[in-house]
């Protein structure tokens, strides 16, 4: 790893400015193989990949262009591209997705939708449409797990980039089918599909790539099908300027052994080099703080447990990277992270304040208390909560704790007697103090889910009021 040691992305051996790896997200519902595919795309992309080809990160994979070309084999044409290749983040789900933004915006470019073709559309693969849509984020739909359903006849000719014949086998219970249904269910939603999904062939349709995370099959084509669309919308916001000062999210704030509180961070924008100064969004105010350590995993990080991280200088967007720094404790997940290099630290700060603002939530005299794991959760609770007419008094990132029972119990309604965690713990002593004075605590990883059984709630008490 002699030149990475110092560097790592894709554009980090240039100068001046460049197009960046497109970062991408997986999301769909629980067990359709979100899980499977990223292993599955890191798996063989290694197996394919020449040695160190593969840079590791924290946080996201970086496949590079020249792996995935080698991967799709005839399918692509490397010299298409100006991309360097696709960033993966490793978190998959759309907890992990609506919380990663980068200036407002989706952190990733683009996303992959994983569907189940034998389970179809579930709520939370509406869920992550919906935050598609929401964010104007372009995605790809895998179909995955084509290799439990029958009626998938490869084309001789395309060992690799199939068709579905439009007129073809809608026989029943056929992938061919299935496929269709996904396309309708698509459409119901206000996407069109194309049956097909020749790179060449894109017309702002969705792609249905039919893959399956288990056999690997497929797995090329989404790759390829990636690069084209990243290709295709590839946005401004792509340039990276190569020496200009980084910004990135926070993906997680994590305690490190030997390095105190961390931030895993993903940088979508310029570089970050050890000793820079750091504007992080914190609880109360930003983190003003200087970069100790950038740290990378070690190859095979998992049997050498004593030293996990390598130590490198600066990181080039996009990549994953954990920054070790005093004073992080009062960092929050999905905030932003901005380098303040040829920059009064002031105006850094002032821009932190201003992404964190377009955040928060409103809170009124009298509601409930929500906790959630990250800011963009916390958001996306809020505008559902906002939509179902229901107040909020607290809403705080976080555990729940024993300061959250507290100002639940101050509610003046039986209604507001309330706190909704996301994604999040409850600790002991909140737990005990909840029940003692009869707070009610919903606990849930599905958004939609935490607001129906909150209004379940409601009715109950209504019910008993009349
Ligand atoms: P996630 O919850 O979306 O991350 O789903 P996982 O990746 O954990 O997969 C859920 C289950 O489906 C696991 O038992 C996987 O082994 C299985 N699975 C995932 N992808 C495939 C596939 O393509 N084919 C088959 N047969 N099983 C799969």
């Amino acid at each position: 790893m002699s030149d990475t040691d110092t560097t790592t992305g894709p554009n980090a051996d240039g100068e001046g400015s460049g197009l960046r790896t497109p970062i991408v997200a997986v999301l769909g519902h629980v067990d359709h193989g979100k899980t499977s595919l990223l292993d599955k795309i890191r798996g063989s992309a290694v197996i394919e990949g020449e040695a160190g080809a593969i840079t590791q990160h924290i946080g996201a994979t970086a496949v590079p262009l020249d792996v995935i070309s080698e991967l799709a084999g005839s399918l692509i044409d490397p010299s298409d591209f100006d991309l360097p290749g696709l960033l993966f983040i490793d978190t998959p789900g759309h907890h992990s997705f609506s919380t990663l933004r980068a200036r407002g915006g989706a952190l990733a470019d683009i996303a992959v939708l994983v569907v189940d073709v034998n389970d179809g559309f579930q709520p939370q693969t509406l869920e992550a449409l919906d935050i598609l849509k929401r964010t104007q984020t372009p995605f790809v739909v895998a179909a995955n797990k084509i290799d439990t359903t029958p009626g998938w006849n490869p084309q001789e000719d395309a060992p690799t980039l199939r068709t579905i014949d439009a007129q073809s086998d809608r026989a029943e219970n056929t992938l061919n089918q299935r496929l269709y249904e996904i396309i309708g269910e698509l459409s119901e939603n206000g996407f069109s599909a194309d049956m097909y999904w020749r790179v060449q062939d894109f017309r702002g349709n969705i792609g249905v790539v039919p893959v399956s995370a288990l056999t690997g099959e497929g797995v090329p084509d989404l790759l390829t099908v990636l690069m084209g669309l990243s290709q295709r919308y590839m946005k401004e916001d792509m340039e990276v300027n190569l020496s200009g000062p980084g910004a990135g999210t926070v993906l997680e704030v994590k305690e490190e052994r030997g390095f105190g509180t961390t931030l895993d961070v993903v940088l979508y924008d310029g570089v970050v080099r050890t000793d820079d100064t750091i504007v992080v969004g914190g609880k109360n105010e930003p983190i003003v703080t200087e970069v100790r350590a950038l740290l990378q995993p070690r190859p095979l990080a998992e049997i050498r447990t004593e030293k996990r991280f390598e130590q490198v200088e600066e990181v080039t967007a996009a990549a994953g990277v954990k920054i070790a720094a005093p004073d992080l404790d009062d960092a929050i997940a999905g905030a932003p992270v901005r380098v303040a290099r040829g920059r009064p630290v002031e105006e850094v700060v002032a821009a932190v304040e201003a992404e964190l603002a377009e955040i928060e939530v409103d809170t009124a005299e009298n509601g409930i208390v929500v906790k959630a794991d990250t800011l963009g959760s916390l958001e996306a609770i809020a505008n559902a909560l906002e939509e179902a007419e229901v107040p909020i008094v607290r809403a705080e990132v976080g555990d729940v704790a024993p300061r959250d029972v507290a100002v639940a119990s101050t509610a003046d309604d039986p209604k507001h007697e309330v706190i909704l965690a996301f994604n999040v713990d409850v600790l002991p002593d909140a737990e005990q103090q909840a029940r003692e004075r009869d707070i009610r605590v919903f606990e849930d990883d599905v958004i939609y889910q935490l607001v129906d059984e909150y209004e379940e709630f409601v009715a109950e008490i209504e019910r008993a009021q009349q």
